[in-house]
């Protein structure tokens, strides 16, 4: 093991584009990684010849067409679109709300009918503030899009995202709801969205194509072989700059405190049918089912008859959970203590010399993919 340039901890999108950059200039690179897999939050699972995605559903979307080129030039992505479904007690809706929502919950059949229909519902709510500000959520999201869109399509799937009352969160989780006049079932705004044809991996390993990686290394517990100590007391020795994307808290040996995480378990399991529930992400907005979300991974990769090719299909349940000690930390807390504290360890980031701390366990920042590749294309 010689000298690096860049000791990189964390083999996530951050990371992997990290270490591709660099690599293309030249750069000595070494990646590490605590999970037995490459690609952080990324990775898939192959099951049953369907790419699983196992920390969570993935869509890439972006508007920013150096980030979409320069994807697509590592692997092509197919022309997957987001259109989920919401199912509240049985019944269906399209998402966002549209033209076909409208219709589905008014039978209304023109942008007219359905704008007379939410204006009237929402003065009926606003009626009810009697001209006071929203004081909460459920306030907030009435006046915005009225009682039958909030109670059928918002209240319970927030409050079973969330685990308290929409009466009891704050009104400014939610600034806007944007409602369409048009029969459009596309989910995103963005100009490209799809899915790495071959799925996230090939991504991943074609980021990683070339730079030498080890998986199963934890910063802060495994010993680097050529110094016989803690990567994290030795990683000096061996490279001139540290390039870090795991927990900021953890880096400071939790100094100031700890910072919270939301959380989301899975429950994944094999079904003996070609096609279960025809869409890719079917939302659950009713207290009846426990769970949020149920994902039908085959849809994001596989389109009409190869979706009947493939017999069998693989499903995930999303439970929203509290997190505890162990579990993946996935949602940074909005709140104003976390917020307080992460302010405080990146100003403590700021001061160190040679590390980069970059990504979303690194910033405590919620971040889509596509900006982390944006920040990781102008730094390096
Ligand atoms: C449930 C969920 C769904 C999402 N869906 C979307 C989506 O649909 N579209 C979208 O654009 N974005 C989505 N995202 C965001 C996307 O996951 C992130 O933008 C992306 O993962 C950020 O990459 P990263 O490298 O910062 O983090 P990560 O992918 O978390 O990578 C960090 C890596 O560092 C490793 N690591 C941590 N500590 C150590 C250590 N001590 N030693 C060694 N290695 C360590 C971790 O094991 C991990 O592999 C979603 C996120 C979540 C949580």
């Amino acid at each position: 093991m010689g000298k690096y340039d860049y000791l990189i901890v964390g083999s996530g999108l951050f990371g992997a584009t990290f270490a591709y950059r660099a690599f293309k200039k030249g750069k000595r690179c070494l990646l590490i990684e605590k999970r037995p897999n490459l690609g952080g939050n990324l990775y898939c699972e192959n099951i049953e010849g369907i790419n699983v995605h196992k920390y969570g559903a993935h869509i890439f979307h972006t508007n920013n067409k150096t980030v979409w080129d320069f994807v697509n030039s590592i692997v092509e992505f197919n022309r997957y679109t987001n259109s989920p479904v919401a199912n509240y007690k049985g019944c269906l809706y399209n998402l966002p709300f549209n033209m076909n929502t409208f219709y589905q919950m008014w039978g209304v059949k023109t942008p007219e009918e359905a704008s007379k229909k939410i204006e009237e519902q929402k003065r009926e709510a606003l009626r009810s503030l009697n001209g006071r500000e929203p004081q909460n959520l459920e306030e907030q999201a009435l006046s915005l899009v009225g009682k039958d869109i909030f109670e059928k399509l918002i209240k319970e799937y927030t409050e079973k995202q969330w685990g308290r009352k929409c009466t009891e969160l704050p009104a400014f989780i939610i600034k806007r709801l944007p409602v369409r006049l048009v029969f459009d079932n596309n989910y995103f705004n963005d100009s490209y969205q799809g899915i790495p044809i071959g799925g996230y991996n090939r991504l991943i390993d074609g980021l990683l194509e070339g730079v030498e990686c080890r998986t199963g290394e934890d910063f802060f517990q495994s010993v680097c072989p050529s110094t016989g100590k803690m990567w994290k007391d030795s990683w000096r020795e061996i490279a001139d700059r540290l390039v870090f994307t795991g927990p900021i808290d953890q880096y400071f040996n939790y100094s100031l405190g700890k910072l919270d995480w939301r959380t989301v378990s899975f429950e994944t399991r094999i079904v003996e049918t070609a096609n279960y529930q025809g869409n890719a992400v079917v939302n659950y907005t009713s207290h009846d089912v426990p769970y949020t979300r149920v994902i039908e991974h085959k849809h994001f990769e596989m389109f009409g008859q190869q979706v009947y090719d493939c017999p069998k299909s693989v499903i995930s349940e999303e439970y929203s959970t509290e997190y505890k000690e162990g579990m993946e930390p996935y949602y940074p807390v909005n709140d104003e203590k976390n917020n307080g504290l992460a302010e405080s360890y990146r100003k403590m980031a700021t001061q160190e010399t040679n590390v980069i701390f970059g990504g979303r366990l690194a910033e405590y920042r919620y971040y889509d993919m596509a900006p982390v590749i944006e920040h990781v294309l102008q730094i390096i």
